[in-house]
Parts: structure tokens; sequence; C-alpha cells
């Protein structure tokens, strides 16, 4: 695992303004794979309002977070400035609190990333296309956001979504593959979404070409349809018409989870009326 080796650089200590200074968040988001974070602001973590609920979240909790904040006080280091209650540790624990600090930083990451100053840092990352595009031909490459399943720790992986198939995806690199998706949240991408879609130039289209299977060049019909259409003989005139009708939430629903077999039929209409 990688060590923070920033308090090395320090000719003054904790002095940010010094020029070979390395503060902890800096370092940890330059490091290979990291590549998903942002820089959370000082400001953000210092104000303990913030940071509500997550000292029961990680072990070493004070420590993780004297080295998140670049405090001297974990080395042992008695300057007296701050977290001068917190005993020296043994390597094995220093170990430990390096680990807690990925991992509340991870988590004090989701919360900035859903403040309107941790927004607009990850739409900047979003536009840079720092986090990838979708895998997904008829999304034309378009970007993608991480999203966790969970926003508990250490239940699943971070994901990635793509905003115009609406779907998520597994990132390309192994190393993105192990970072926790808490780190993201569930929220997040959603969050930035719908504040990007008051702007017209922000907006992204949803996908207008979808993949058609076919077999020598005929479409592949779907059991459901072919059952559905031969017991009703619904024709697909009657479907379009059923699809316009649909004004309530069941009906809506409905239409969505059959989206597959309406769409095969407008399919089959375009090729039938093309020629
Ligand atoms: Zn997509």
């Amino acid at each position: 695992m990688d060590t923070y080796f920033g308090d090395g650089n320090r000719n003054n200590d904790s002095d940010p303004n010094n020029e070979e200074f390395i503060s902890w968040i800096n370092w940890f988001c330059e490091l290979k794979g990291n590549e998903f974070f942002c820089v959370v602001d000082r400001e953000f973590i210092a104000d303990e309002f913030n940071l509500t609920g997550l000292s029961s979240m990680v072990s070493f909790y004070h420590y993780a977070l004297e080295l998140i904040l670049d405090v001297d006080a974990h080395c042992g280091s008695e300057n007296g400035s701050g977290g001068s209650s917190t005993p020296p540790l043994t390597e094995e624990q220093q170990r430990l609190v390096e680990s807690s600090a990925e991992t509340l930083y991870g988590l004090i990451h989701a919360r900035f990333i859903t403040t309107n100053r941790g927004l607009k840092m990850m739409e900047d990352k979003f536009a840079n296309c720092d986090f990838g595009t979708c895998p997904r031909v008829f999304c034309g490459g378009q970007a993608v956001l991480p999203v966790g399943q969970s926003d508990v720790v250490r239940e699943s992986s971070v994901k990635l979504f793509c905003p115009k198939c609406e779907d998520i995806y597994y990132p390309r690199s192994s190393r993105h593959k192990s970072l926790d998706g808490a780190f993201w949240g569930t929220t997040f991408p959603h969050l930035l979404l719908l504040q990007m879609r008051d702007n017209p130039s922000k907006t992204i289209p949803k996908p207008v070409q979808r993949y058609v299977p076919r077999i020598y060049g005929f479409r592949v019909r779907q059991p459901g349809t072919f059952v559905e259409n031969e017991e009703n003989g619904m024709s697909d005139i009657k479907s379009e018409d059923r699809l316009s009708k649909a004004t309530n939430k069941e009906n809506l629903e409905t239409n969505a989870s059959k989206g597959t077999n309406q769409e095969d039929v407008k399919v089959g209409n375009s090729k039938t009326s093309g020629g």
C-alpha cells in the first residue's frame, strides 16, 4: 500500500504555504487509481458539522482525521498544535490509521460532492471525461459519472453511470474496480444531472438508436412479443395506440417494462414502410 511521505518534504511543520509542502489530500488524490476523487476543501473537513456520524464508522477516527488534515500529532511530535492529546502509535497502528484515513476521506468525499462546490468540481471532471466514457456503442462516447450502489462502505465497488442510456457499468481499470462505491454514493450523479438539466446547453439527449439482434438479416423476436401478439391479435397500430393512452402510473410502468416489445414493433414498422 502507498504511504504518505508528505511530512518529509516539509521544512516548516504544517505550513501549507511552504512550496515543498504536499498535503495528504493532494497526495491521496494524485495516487494512480484515485482519479475519480476530487480534492475536498480543507474548510469542509475542518467543519465538524460536516463529519457528523463518521466517528463511529472508522477506527482510529481522530488519528485518521489528523492525518487527512496534516496535523502532526499522529507522528508523536509535541508541538502542541491541535491534537496533542493523541499518544504516538506503533508501526502496525500507523498502518491502520492510514487505511482508516482513506476510508474517512472517501466518506467525507461522498458528502462533499453533493454540495454546490463539490458538484462544480465533479462537473468539471465530467466535462473533461476524467471518469471515462460509456462502453455502449450507441451512446457515442458519452462521458460517465461514478456512482455507488450503496451508501454503506464495503458493500459494493464503484460503478459508472451513463446519463444517456441510464445504465451502470464496471470501470475498465482494475484499480478503479476496487474502489468503494460509498465514496461517491447513490445520490451524487443524479443530483449533478438534475442541476445540469436546468441549463439547456448542458442537457444530455437520450440515445436515438438501439441495437437490434438479427439472424440472417431478420430481427429476432422476443418470445413474449410473439405470444402476446398471437393471443391478443394485437396489431402494430393497436400497440402504439395503447402506449398513447397510458395515462396512469400503473400503465406507464407496464409500458416501461414492455419497452423492448414496443421498440421492436416500431423498428418493424419503419422497416416495412422503408422498403
Ligand atoms: Zn451509455
